[in-house]
């Protein structure tokens, strides 16, 4: 921990493919930088092709690359960084494992967004591919994804504008 300097944050949003985690994490991290803050974005989808790369779907294989992000984010949070993580995180006892590694620093935000508006956005083609048996673990479809309960943070991406989610989150950091 480098000495004087105020500890981090970590923001992590989670939720189905599609539902904004990408998208909301870059938003909101121009503008924390803009705020003066130095921000990292630790995403799934990048994470996957570097640090993560020998890691597949199943739910072992994603509990390790919760792990791993979180292990990165404490690193990262410690030394001053504001880190939002976009990563799927589906089942609770993952979100459970984030909080135990990165304690109160750790703000957990779902992106609720239902399966059929995440299905017909399809940014990644993974919906299609679920469909036609070509992907397989992908939560939401035959994987279970257990969303945020009513006492827990979480922004309606399905059906609230982006700016609107953004202000949202930026609200929720103050
Ligand atoms: P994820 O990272 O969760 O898989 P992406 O951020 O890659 O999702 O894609 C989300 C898509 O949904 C983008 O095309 C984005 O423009 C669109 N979108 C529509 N409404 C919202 C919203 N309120 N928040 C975030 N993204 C939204």
């Amino acid at each position: 921990v480098i000495a004087n300097r105020a500890p981090g944050r970590v923001i992590w949003l989670y939720g189905l493919s599609g539902a904004g985690k990408t998208t909301l994490a870059k938003q909101a991290a121009v503008h924390f930088r803009s705020a003066g803050r130095q921000v990292v974005v630790l995403d799934g989808d990048e994470l996957r092709t570097g640090l993560c790369r020998e890691l597949g779907y199943t739910e072992a294989d994603r509990f390790e690359n919760v792990r791993r992000a979180a292990e990165m984010a404490k690193l990262l949070s410690s030394q001053g960084c504001w880190v939002l993580v976009a990563l799927m995180t589906p089942l609770r006892s993952m979100r459970e494992l984030g909080r135990q590694i990165l304690g109160d620093s750790l703000t957990i935000i779902h992106l609720r967004c239902d399966h059929a508006t995440c299905a017909a956005r399809d940014v990644k083609g993974l919906y299609r591919q679920a469909a036609s048996g070509q992907v397989t673990h992908l939560p939401g479809c035959d994987m279970v994804f257990e969303e945020a309960t009513n006492n827990e943070l979480s922004l309606d991406t399905g059906t609230r504008s982006q700016e609107e989610c953004l202000n949202q989150l930026m609200n929720l950091m103050q």
